[in-house]
């Protein structure tokens, strides 16, 4: 499962998950203060995270083509 960060509305503090695609979106509770907290935004760090490793697991045959955005092939903005 990928890794997904997370930051903390009350106490500003990021954290990441392990989320599956599907519950990505969903708000993840706050480690310290149990807070619903929203997705951070921040394309290096999880592009980095997530390029390392799905590519040693991703078969490259099948023709799937991700986006430059995400890893996945079928998200939002991989059309
Ligand atoms: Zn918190």
């Amino acid at each position: 499962m990928p890794i997904y960060e997370y930051i903390c509305p009350k106490c500003h503090i990021r954290f990441e998950q392990l989320r599956s695609l599907s519950s990505a979106e969903e708000d993840a509770d706050c480690p310290k203060c149990n807070a619903p907290s929203g997705r951070a935004i921040s394309k290096f760090v999880s592009r980095s995270k997530s390029d390392f490793g799905m590519l040693d697991h991703m078969p490259s045959s099948g023709g799937g083509k991700s986006c430059s955005g995400c890893s996945s092939t079928n998200c939002s903005t991989c059309g």
